[in-house]
């Protein structure tokens, strides 16, 4: 008898990458019995939110940790492109030993990387498993990744002194210091790893997009064309963490959320590894008091990097030391402050939750839309800042600070912005912009929707390798 698909899945470090992985895993095995295997890759122990998270994972999703590879000889500033790549670079021999005894015992139907992970193709190839990359972030990314070859012929400056937005096919223009981090400095070892995994991107047999059609609509045209030699783009989004947490802390804050207003809270989070420096903490803090508005903050210890903690959600120290004296005392009963950590996904579930200033990180845009709650960005790092352009020009459902002279967005400022996400005029007409892209991204996941259509495709070429 013929053995059940599987699939290979490595996933780059982090949480960001993880969770929209593990949902796509969930759906292919509740809908098409394919199960998986997520391969992890690491320079250490994973962390706290890693392990539980893996631990939790259902039925027909297993895991294995490879040995721990070794950074030492990396200068201390390597950037978190030239990491994720070199993770996965660095471990293709535990790799290839991974992989051999599943290609024996399983019939493995694919090996699915995550956009840094192409130099594992190479590994698939050798056992004749068909190579796909799983792209974490938006249609607008992925059109810009493969621009990105072209761009770099056609421009010798930095990207951030060209005079004009770079126009990337189907999206909104983008001025080029607010393009993704790694092609920030074009002699940086990140930008050549970016331009080295986009042109491995030909390889792949598709490429899995957690987006969908009503959210990018001109991005996601582009793409689906067929031609130029591309791997065909499988829009499946959104793929948002579902299940809930069992973390004593993660409940408390719940429980808070249950006595509060509908719609009252502001939620603020930077995603898995976003910090802010001293001076900016203080302010946002100060920013919050003056708002008189009720919140529920994630709060982490600062550091001049902006995801000082994307490789350790954690972090070492206790952040709650570094807020405003008396802060916490003056704030008490209007807001609540959670170290590192919080159950993201079920805070935005909740009725009192009524806005969510984000770092854009894709997950949590996408989670805070699949709930219909407006935005104020926040971009760090990564593609964020692409992502709060899009949120504020192209769907035009947030708010968005201004930064002042000196690289701060001021107390005053984020006071303002945030009775502004509450009370103002324009809020309401974001809301209802919301209030749509909420059923729509309730529709595509439905029997007859956009991107289970589109899974059911993806999952009939896995098992019958048409
Ligand atoms: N997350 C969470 N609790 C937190 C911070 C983050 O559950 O305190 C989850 C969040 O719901 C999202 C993911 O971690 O699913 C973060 O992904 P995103 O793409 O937003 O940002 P990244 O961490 O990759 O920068």
């Amino acid at each position: 008898m013929q053995k059940k698909p599987h699939i290979a899945i490595v996933p780059s470090p982090g949480m960001g990458h993880l969770i929209p992985m593990v949902e796509f895993a969930k759906r292919l095995k509740n809908y098409h019995n394919i199960s998986a295997t997520f391969i992890i890759s690491n320079d250490g122990p994973l962390s706290t939110s890693q392990n539980a998270f893996l631990d939790s994972l259902p039925n027909g999703l297993n895991y294995l940790i490879l040995p721990p590879i070794n950074f030492d000889d990396l200068p201390q500033d390597t950037q978190a492109e030239t990491l994720i790549s070199l993770m996965v670079t660095r471990s293709l021999h535990s790799l290839r030993e991974a992989l051999r005894p599943l290609v024996v015992e399983t019939n493995m139907v694919a090996l699915f990387v995550d956009l840094f992970g192409t130099d594992a193709f190479d590994v698939a190839i050798e056992f004749g498993v068909p190579p796909y990359v799983f792209f974490p972030s938006n249609a607008m990314s992925l059109s810009f990744t493969f621009y990105l070859p072209k761009l770099d012929q056609m421009v010798s400056c930095e990207y951030r002194d060209l005079p004009e937005p770079v126009q990337i096919p189907g999206c909104i223009p983008v001025h080029g210091q607010d393009l993704v981090d790694p092609v920030q400095d074009r002699k940086n070892d990140a930008y050549k790893w970016m331009l080295h995994n986009v042109k491995r991107y030909m390889m792949a047999e598709g490429i899995v997009v957690n987006t969908f059609k009503e959210l990018e609509s001109d991005a996601l045209k582009v793409l689906l064309e067929d031609g130029a030699g591309k791997p065909r783009v499988y829009p499946v989004g959104p793929l948002i963490q579902t299940g809930s947490s069992s973390d004593v802390d993660g409940l408390e804050c719940l429980r808070w959320l249950d006595g509060q207003p509908c719609g009252s809270v502001l939620y603020i989070s930077f995603g898995s590894g976003g910090t802010l420096s001293t001076n900016q903490l203080n302010e946002l803090a100060m920013g919050l008091e003056l708002s008189e508005q009720k919140f529920l903050w994630v709060v982490r210890s600062p550091n001049d990097q902006p995801n000082a903690t994307y490789f350790d959600s954690h972090g070492h120290k206790d952040p709650l030391g570094f807020l405003p004296k008396g802060f916490l005392e003056r704030t008490q009963g209007n807001g609540l402050v959670v170290p590192s950590w919080a159950p993201q996904a079920q805070i935005l579930s909740h009725s009192s939750t009524g806005g969510f200033l984000t770092h854009c990180g894709w997950n949590s845009i996408l989670e805070t839309l699949v709930h219909g709650v407006p935005v104020i960005t926040w971009p760090l790092y990564a593609e964020q800042k692409m992502n709060a352009l899009y949120l504020t020009k192209g769907l035009k459902v947030a708010l968005r600070p201004t930064i002042g002279e000196n690289g701060i967005v001021g107390h005053a400022e984020i006071a303002r912005v945030v009775r502004g996400l509450f009370e103002g005029e324009e809020v309401q007409s974001i809301r209802s912009r919301i209030r749509d892209l909420k059923n729509e991204a309730a529709n595509v996941l439905r029997e007859d929707g956009c991107s289970t259509k589109t899974l059911e495709q993806l999952a009939s070429k896995l098992k019958y390798k048409i």
